[in-house]
């Protein structure tokens, strides 16, 4: 009975590993595919014709997203502010 329960856990055990595997290929293959980028701000991955592109000097690409963006025009808004009063 015992030796049954045994092997039976070894094998869910082993198709548990072999699915985990599977799941790591898969998604290590999409990022490949997708042409996504990393956000250089908050890290998160979109569709690379959705980030602002900006060089800095000859070889280092930064990506930007909208939504980080749009927090630094919020920023960069409050800092005019302060300085106008
Ligand atoms: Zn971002």
């Amino acid at each position: 009975m015992y030796v049954t329960l045994t092997i039976v856990f070894l094998i869910l055990l082993l198709l548990f590993v072999f699915y985990g595997w599977g799941l790591i290929m898969r998604r290590s293959g999409q990022t490949d595919d997708q042409e996504g980028e990393k956000c250089s701000l908050c890290r998160g991955q979109f569709p690379k014709d959705t980030l602002i592109e900006r060089e800095v000097g000859d070889f280092k690409l930064f990506y930007f997203c909208i939504e980080c963006i749009k927090g630094l025009a919020n920023d960069a808004k409050q800092l005019s502010d302060h300085s106008h009063q």
